[in-house]
């Protein structure tokens, strides 16, 4: 199984090191942002599998940071807060944390939430199929349908579509695709994408005529339309 990526948003130095070092020796791949203010860019160039975001942090609160999340990403969050009576409060604002842990807590704790959350959310999804309308995508057997019927895809074209049906109407730079579909960074292959998509459109519009999956938002990059 795929090593899960952990990132840490924290200003304490202390409690960075501490959750890092537990995490870590359970497993997890960890990365870790000091500031508020780098945390949006970050997350939606590296996707964690799951996010522990601190409330105060300099920059930018975490409860910003949260609402905007919710906005792009179902990644799960825990929030971390210093004051008890705060997660009501944070409850009521519906910023969209899946779960809220109060410092001072032990590092066990946390990594027992972590664990719970990701269990949580996974099985939401046993099979691993992402479906966006008529096109289906099994991550396990690498079999994209349209309407059950079966789409021939090279494995750069298979990796694109994973990550665009991942999430849909987000708008992605060729470099986010670039990063994101071949898992390290490439410079100057804009024209490589512009290729692979343009594939993958024909393929798809040979089943599904005269609709729009995959649209080019100029200037920036291209988006999964969740039809
Ligand atoms: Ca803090």
């Amino acid at each position: 199984m795929k090593q899960q990526h952990i990132l840490i948003i924290e200003d304490e130095r202390k409690i960075v090191e501490l959750l890092r070092d537990y995490l870590e020796k359970s497993g997890y791949r960890v990365s870790c942002l000091d500031r508020g203010d780098t945390a949006i860019p970050y997350i939606k160039q590296q996707m964690p599998d799951l996010i522990l975001l601190d409330i105060m942090l300099p920059g930018r609160n975490g409860m910003e940071i949260c609402k905007e999340v919710r906005s792009f990403s179902n990644v799960p969050v825990i929030m971390i807060t210093a004051r008890v009576e705060e997660i009501d409060r944070l409850l009521g604002l519906e910023l969209g944390g899946d779960d809220y842990i109060c410092k001072p807590f032990s590092p066990r704790e946390v990594v027992a939430r972590v664990k719970a959350v990701l269990r949580r959310v996974n099985s939401d999804q046993p099979e691993k199929k992402l479906v966006i309308g008529s096109l289906a995508l099994a991550e396990t057997t690498h079999q994209v349908t349209v309407n059950n019927r079966e789409l021939k895809l090279t494995p750069s074209e298979f990796r694109l579509l994973k990550v665009m049906m991942s999430h849909p109407n987000r708008v992605f730079s060729r470099n986010d695709l670039i990063n994101l579909a071949q898992g390290y960074d490439f410079e100057g292959y804009d024209r490589t994408i512009d290729t692979h998509i343009k594939n993958l459109r024909k393929k798809i519009a040979e089943f599904l005529p005269g609709q729009e999956i995959i649209s080019s938002i100029y200037g920036i990059g291209y988006k999964l339309n969740q039809l």
